[in-house]
């Protein structure tokens, strides 16, 4: 079910994705999550060749320049089956290689987007730090202007896919103006010397999505990598917006798939001989799965729609993934209860679905954080969070 009517070639992408996702990712995705698998190369190349990488990236470069709305909905038929499978798509479609679209020069996008687009390289995106999460403008690291380029150290942390992706796009300080007026982004490359990788987290959820610090320390970056330069943080969150509506849809995608799964459940599973959704308890709380599912999808097609092929308005897009993250934590807890003891085991995936709820309302920015945006553009102020 979706809250509004659909588009034909969003359809038939989602009916593609859909039957992609469930017989290449479907069988495996319980041994995955167990086992803590990334997605291959040879897996990644393959969603290169059926074209879900470069959806929502330019056709000069090899994508299919279609509005942001098709990219979301491959995003989400694939994180209904297999997280770490639609954490791919979400990365080439959402994330830093929106980043290098938007605000990258032309000689960057022909670099960077191809191979992305393909499959054959990843970028992942390097912002938080130990001591800077929500706080992201209190960021240390630091690229020191010289000849040619620029010296960079620090250490990033939760980076998803970090030790894994071929290329950062490294959020750093580029000047000594204080706050977010001297921060930028370049691109570090695996293989420069001075860059290595903590040990790989283990991490509640997220599993077969690897994550790592990222450290620096004196690598050398060359001025052809930077991609904005001190001063430009506004607008790297003005971009940004698009990676958060890819993180929405992941929680989509899981308060969906924890209905439809519990749907299916209450109509088999039979107590005091009858089938659980005989129960009117069981009905009210379906109904409110449901419920929160369709209100959370109707703002996140709304951000969506508005975004077109450009950026999403932050307002709206603070909204859905607001509603989106929180709603996948209380549906996903609700269908484990009406789960009873098979809900708390890992063959039904129910309890996996929940673990990565949790994970996806963190990255991103958290909804306390959401809330704060919402509340600032409510009233036309800046909140200052240190005052
Ligand atoms: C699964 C996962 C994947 C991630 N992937 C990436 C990635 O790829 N790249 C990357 O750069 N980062 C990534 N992150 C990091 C993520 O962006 C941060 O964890 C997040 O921004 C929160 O920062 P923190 O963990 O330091 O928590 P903190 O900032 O310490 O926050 C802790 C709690 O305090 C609350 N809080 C903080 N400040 C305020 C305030 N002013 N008002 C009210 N409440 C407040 C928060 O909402 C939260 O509940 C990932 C994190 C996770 C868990």
């Amino acid at each position: 079910m979706t809250a509004v009517a659909e588009h034909p070639e969003i359809d038939e992408i989602r009916e593609l994705a859909a039957r992609v996702a469930a017989e290449v990712f479907g069988p495996s995705a319980g041994e995955r999550d167990v086992a803590r698998t990334p997605v291959s190369v040879a897996e990644r190349r393959r969603l290169g060749e059926l074209g879900f990488l470069g959806i929502a990236l330019p056709e000069r470069f090899g994508g299919a320049g279609a509005p942001l709305p098709q990219a979301l909905a491959v995003i989400e038929e694939f994180a209904k089956v297999s997280r770490p499978a639609a954490f791919q798509i979400f990365e080439a479609n959402t994330g830093p290689a929106q980043v290098i679209n938007h605000l990258g020069t032309e000689e960057q996008r022909a670099r960077w987007l191809p191979p992305i687009i393909r499959g054959d390289s990843t970028m992942a995106v390097a912002i938080s730090e130990p001591d800077a999460g929500s706080a992201a403008t209190d960021m240390r690291t630091r690229a020191e202007r010289v000849d040619g380029g620029y010296v960079v150290s620090g250490v990033k942390r939760w980076i998803s896919n970090g030790g894994e992706a071929d290329r950062y796009l490294l959020y750093c300080r580029m000047s000594d103006a204080p706050g977010a007026k001297g921060i930028g982004a370049v691109v570090v490359e695996k293989g420069m010397p001075g860059l290595s990788f903590g040990r790989p987290e283990r991490l509640m959820g997220f599993r077969g999505i690897p994550s790592a610090d990222v450290i620096l320390d004196g690598v050398r970056v060359p001025e052809e990598n930077v991609v904005v330069p001190a001063g430009g943080f506004g607008r790297l969150f003005g971009v940004f917006a698009i990676e958060r509506l890819g993180n929405s849809t992941m929680s989509l995608a899981i308060g969906q798939a924890a209905l439809d799964r519990t749907r299916e459940y209450v109509c088999r599973r039979e107590q005091f001989g009858k089938p659980l959704a005989e129960f009117q308890s069981v009905q009210l709380a379906l109904a409110d799965m449901l419920l929160q599912v369709e209100a959370a999808r109707l703002l996140v097609e709304r951000a969506a729609a508005g975004a077109g092929t450009g950026l999403p308005d932050p307002l709206q897009t603070s909204l859905a993934k607001c509603a989106a993250n929180e709603m996948a934590k209380r549906v996903t807890d609700l269908a484990m209860q009406l789960h009873g003891g098979n809900g708390y085991t890992e063959e039904y995936g129910i309890e996996r679905l929940h673990r990565d709820a949790h994970g996806w309302a963190i990255a991103g920015g958290t909804p306390a954080m959401q809330r704060i945006r919402i509340a600032s553009e409510l009233l036309g102020r800046r909140f200052d969070q240190r005052r």
